[in-house]
Order: C-alpha cells, then sequence, then structure tokens
C-alpha cells in the first residue's frame, strides 16, 4: 500500500531475447522431481536457496529501484526479522563434539547475540542474517526520507540508533562481505567465462566486462574468509543439511515480506549470500572449472551474486560517510 514499496517493472520488448521467458525456458532445467546431475556428482540440492521459476514474473532493472527507505516497518517486519533469527535453533543440541549449544534462536538478543556458547556453525548463521539486517539498516539510513524537507539523504542519528551503538552489527557487514569476496574469488575463472549475453559470443559489453575483472581482482586480493574451519568433525554432513535447510528457510521466509521493494532485495540478497554458501561448502576445484560445467550456477545465482556483493560494498561506502558526518558534527559541537 505504501507507494514507495512499488516495483517499476520494464517491457518484454526491452529486454534481450536470450533472456526473455520463452529463451530461459528453453535452457535444460532439472525436471522436479529428480535431482539435477552437474559433471562430477554435484546436485542441485545442494543449493542453499529455493530458486524461483524463470518461466513467469516480471522484468526489473533493479538500477530503476534502489534499496532505500519504504516506510515498511511495524509489526509485519519485526515479525519477519524475528522468524529469520529463530531459524537459528538448531535442533542437533547434543552436538557433544562441538560443545553445548544456545537453542534459543530469536530476537532481540542485544549485543552478545552469537555468543560463545554455540557451535561455530550457529555463530556463522547468526552472522550472516545480522550482517544482512544490519546492511538493509544502513541503505535505508543512508537514503532516508526527510517527511519535513521532502528529500532523500543520510540521516546519521538513524545509523548511529540502529548500528553505531552496536558495534559487532557492523563488523557482520564486513563479514558477509568478507565472504561474497571470498566466493567471488574462489568462483572468478567460472565468472570471467560466463555467457552474459546468452548467446555464446561471449563479446559482452567491454565495460561490464573489464569491471568484473577488476572485481574478480580484488576478490582474489583481499578475501580472507576461510571456510575449511566449517562443517568438520564426524557429523559435519548432519550440521551441513541442518545449515543449509535453515538457510532455506530464509528464502521462503522473505516471500512474506509485505513490501515488494524491500521483498525483490530480500531475496535477491538471500539468494546471492546462498549462492556464495553453495560456493563455499559445496564444490570442489573440478566442479568450479568452466569447460566442465559451464551450467554450474543459473544465470540468477550469478545476477544475486554480484549485485549481494555490490549492496554490501555500497553498506561500506555508506559507513564511511556517516563516519565523516559523525566527525564533522564533533567538530562543530
Ligand atoms: P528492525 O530493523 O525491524 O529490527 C527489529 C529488532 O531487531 C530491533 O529492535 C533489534 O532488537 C533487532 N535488530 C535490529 N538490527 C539488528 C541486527 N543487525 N542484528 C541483530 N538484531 C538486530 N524497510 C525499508 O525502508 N526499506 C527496505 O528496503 C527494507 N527491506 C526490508 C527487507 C526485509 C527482508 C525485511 C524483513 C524488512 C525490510 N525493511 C525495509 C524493514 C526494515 O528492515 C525495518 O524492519 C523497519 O525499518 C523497522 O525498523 P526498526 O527500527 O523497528 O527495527
Amino acid at each position: 500500500m505504501n507507494r514507495e514499496c512499488g516495483i517499476t517493472t520494464i517491457d518484454e520488448s526491452e529486454i534481450p531475447e536470450n533472456w526473455r521467458a520463452a529463451a530461459l525456458s528453453k535452457v535444460e532445467m532439472p525436471s522436479k522431481d529428480e535431482p539435477h546431475r552437474l559433471p562430477g556428482c554435484y546436485y542441485r540440492d545442494s543449493d542453499f536457496c529455493f530458486l524461483d521459476d524463470m518461466s513467469e514474473g516480471d522484468y526489473v532493472d533493479l538500477t530503476m529501484n534502489p534499496e532505500r527507505f519504504t516506510g515498511y516497518a511495524g509489526d509485519s517486519a519485526h515479525r519477519i526479522w524475528k522468524s529469520i533469527y529463530e531459524e537459528n535453533c538448531f535442533g542437533i543440541s547434543e552436538f557433544d563434539t562441538l560443545g553445548a549449544f544456545n537453542t534459543q534462536g530469536g530476537l532481540p538478543r542485544g549485543p552478545a547475540a552469537a555468543s560463545e556458547s554455540e557451535c561455530l556453525e550457529q555463530r556463522v548463521y547468526y552472522k550472516i542474517i545480522s550482517g544482512l539486517h544490519a546492511s538493509i539498516s544502513t541503505h535505508i539510513c543512508n537514503e532516508d526520507f526527510n517527511q519535513s524537507t521532502g528529500e532523500w539523504g543520510p540521516n546519521l542519528q538513524c545509523f548511529v540508533d540502529r548500528i553505531a551503538a552496536y558495534p559487532e552489527r557492523l563488523r557482520y557487514i564486513y563479514f558477509n562481505t568478507v565472504l561474497l569476496l571470498r566466493a567471488v574469488s574462489r568462483i572468478g575463472p567460472y565468472l570471467s567465462a560466463y555467457d552474459y549475453c546468452g548467446d555464446g559470443s561471449h563479446d559482452g559489453d567491454a565495460f561490464t566486462l573489464e569491471k568484473l575483472k577488476n572485481v574478480i581482482s580484488t576478490a582474489q586480493n583481499v578475501g580472507k574468509f576461510d571456510e575449511t574451519v566449517l562443517f568438520r568433525g564426524d557429523k559435519a554432513e548432519v550440521l551441513k543439511e541442518e545449515f543449509k535447510q535453515h538457510f532455506r528457510n530464509v528464502s521462503r521466509i522473505m516471500d512474506c515480506v509485505g513490501c515488494d521493494k524491500c521483498r525483490l532485495w530480500g531475496k535477491i540478497q538471500t539468494s546471492g549470500v546462498g549462492t556464495a554458501l553453495k560456493i563455499l561448502f559445496e564444490l570442489d576445484e573440478s566442479a568450479l572449472d568452466p569447460a566442465v560445467n559451464h551450467n554450474l550456477l543459473s544465470r540468477s545465482e550469478v545476477v544475486a551474486l554480484i549485485n549481494t556483493l555490490h549492496r554490501f560494498a555500497e553498506s561500506l561506502h555508506a559507513v564511511n560517510n556517516f563516519r565523516r558526518m559523525w566527525q564533522e558534527a564533533e567538530k562543530s559541537k
């Protein structure tokens, strides 16, 4: 019902032919009943997210629908966040090799939320969600609507109240960024060889491809996330399945967000982080070879991965702006 929640869609005629529903539905997709086998024994059930059916839906130019303040708030928004945090309740609480579990998921749990008594994977789940929440809040504060002036712009007090007062939330934005960078770095050769135009020409837009090359090389120098310390030990597979299940549930919960634009960005970012998790935890080096597995990721996974990294990078850029605003406000006191 809120005007800011609306999405600007575009007509199919404006879309390159290879990306239209008809062309996409020609792409060989796995049957819903059978797991899709990728060369090297990788199955679509390795996904950390439920992917929507690409044959129906609207076309959206993301640049025309910026993630910003929409006015979506109150009980509905709180219930969604609460449900997402409650997915942090891992059932294998007697998982003795990893120590005691705190099975009290949920929110609000305050600054010490990712408690040391929880297993590493449970803490990682919390950091991912809290970091995503913090990044979304940063965008809301960075592009806030000032009711009295009628103008859009950064709102320092909003950022202080939602992020700066809880330093661990900022740390979790960095945590997600590093996780995404590590995934992009790992899949660099695949992304470089990816057929972006969908016509096999690999021509693409030279400017975009050059930018992508820069992102991949930055990711290779920055990514310090060490995925090898997770999902180890006797019950690693059980724990991984459970983690995956929880994360998939988040993608389902996103369907209930009662604001179209918030849902759009919520789903993209869940899918982007889910794709990063899949790249880090499900695929070994041979699967990542673009010559062997050119269909390893769906187009929407590639789009979600890159756009989610962009969202987090923009959040960190906004954080720097807020720091400057804070210092200037302090000076002028
Ligand atoms: P909320 O952000 O709703 O948080 C609720 C409670 O969670 C807080 O009181 C606090 O105790 C706890 N909390 C807050 N942040 C964190 C954190 N980082 N880690 C741990 N705990 C935390 N609104 C828009 O204007 N634009 C959008 O694009 C948008 N996208 C959204 C996407 C999704 C998926 C959802 C669920 C909501 C979205 N919203 C959006 C709504 C927005 O996130 C807030 O819910 C809304 O602005 C109300 O904020 P709030 O201050 O009441 O606290």
